[in-house]
């Protein structure tokens, strides 16, 4: 059975058992706070349980290093989204320790792409710097830091929002604040 299908013939099960049950939740977070946080594969339920939210209570923003890249980035765009349109009124920023994103560098991910066998013309078709797109970072702290304060400037943020960020670890779950 392919990955697909083990999925489509779990979720038929879970849907005719009602296993949903537990999860149902209003579309709007009830402890009115949005969570911008990294998509390594560790933090997918220890994140939630360490910060004790059950499932409707946040709305979740994950992506790589859980950095905020930019004032137009389309993760600020969701902050905003999630301020404005879904009743949210605080932003976390978590970062992680022993993070996929700590000390990648643009070179490294270049050097990977042509060794999946890429052609050199494909690079040739992208329109960013991909020195400067592909690169990690080389510090949690400073990184979670610099996404706060890209949150805190953004002239479209609603007054008085509080921007908080953390560090977690992505073993015991133990939040630092920074
Ligand atoms: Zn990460």
């Amino acid at each position: 059975m392919s990955q697909l299908e083990e999925i489509l013939a779990y979720n038929e099960q879970f849907v005719k058992d009602e296993s949903y049950r537990p999860y149902e939740a209003p579309n709007r977070p009830i402890k009115k706070m949005t969570i911008v946080s990294c998509m390594d594969c560790r933090l997918i339920e220890l994140l939630p349980k360490a910060l004790n939210l059950k499932n409707g209570d946040a709305i979740m923003l994950k992506s790589a290093g859980g950095m905020v890249e930019s004032p137009y980035s389309n993760t600020m765009k969701s902050i905003l989204v999630s301020l404005y349109e879904l009743e949210s009124e605080a932003v976390y920023i978590i970062g992680h320790t022993d993070c996929g994103m700590h000390g990648l560098t643009a070179d490294k991910m270049i050097n990977d792409i042509k060794n999946r066998g890429l052609d050199d013309q494909k690079f040739a078709e992208v329109t960013v710097d991909l020195k400067q797109w592909l690169t990690g970072f080389q510090s949690v702290e400073n990184e979670v830091k610099k996404s706060v304060s890209i949150v805190k400037n953004h002239p479209l943020l609603p007054e008085h929002t509080p921007v908080i960020g953390l560090v977690m670890d992505p073993k015991t779950g133990e939040l630092k604040q920074v």
